[in-house]
């Protein structure tokens, strides 16, 4: 058995101190999702990175694929990908215990495949100001989702994720979302 000093459920770490520690873990863990978004944009698709992770611990990581070409969707967004990931490759992490880390505001579809799936805290780069689902009002829908308390921490890295949006949307090699309010509202962004 622990003892009291080396539990850590018994003797916690002062709040203020685990406070820092998960702000320090979040930007790291966007810096990860940085990388995999500027992975993406490389590829020539939407740069839409994505890092779940628990603790210091990255779990799983992903990124946008088929925004373009012949077997472009709206599936195969980097946070399906990485979701899909980390539950097969850790089922016994429960994900109420992960952070999703995206360097674009989740869409609808993943913002409620998350949910769906147990994920309860999302920390995003860039704002979808066009499709984002975060603020999708749960208190009015079905019991299961009214009961979910979710946390979201927006805009942490903010610069850097929408530099690699300006980027995408100030190419005119990429179709995608071309010419709509999101492309239009990141080219008006500083
Ligand atoms: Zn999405």
């Amino acid at each position: 058995m622990l003892s009291r000093i080396q539990n850590p459920l018994i003797n916690p770490l002062p709040r203020k101190k685990m406070i820092d520690r998960q702000l320090t873990f979040d930007e790291q863990h966007m810096s990860e999702a940085l990388v995999e978004a500027r992975a993406a944009l490389g590829a020539g698709e939407f740069p839409v990175g994505c890092v779940i992770a628990r603790g210091d611990r990255v779990m799983a990581r992903g990124r946008r694929s088929n925004s373009r070409g012949e077997a472009a969707n709206e599936l195969d967004h980097a946070e399906i990908s990485t979701l899909r990931l980390f539950l097969s490759g850790h089922p016994e992490v429960p994900p109420d215990a992960v952070t999703v880390y995206a360097t674009m505001e989740p869409c609808l579809m993943c913002y409620t495949t998350m949910l769906l799936n147990g994920i309860r805290r999302i920390v995003y780069g860039y704002e979808d100001a066009m499709g984002g689902g975060t603020g999708l009002d749960l208190s009015g829908l079905a019991p299961l989702y009214r009961e979910m308390r979710v946390e979201i921490v927006p805009h942490l890295r903010r610069a850097e994720c929408l530099a690699l949006f300006r980027e995408f949307f100030g190419n005119a090699d990429h179709d995608y979302w071309r010419g709509s309010p999101l492309a239009e509202y990141t080219l008006r962004q500083s």
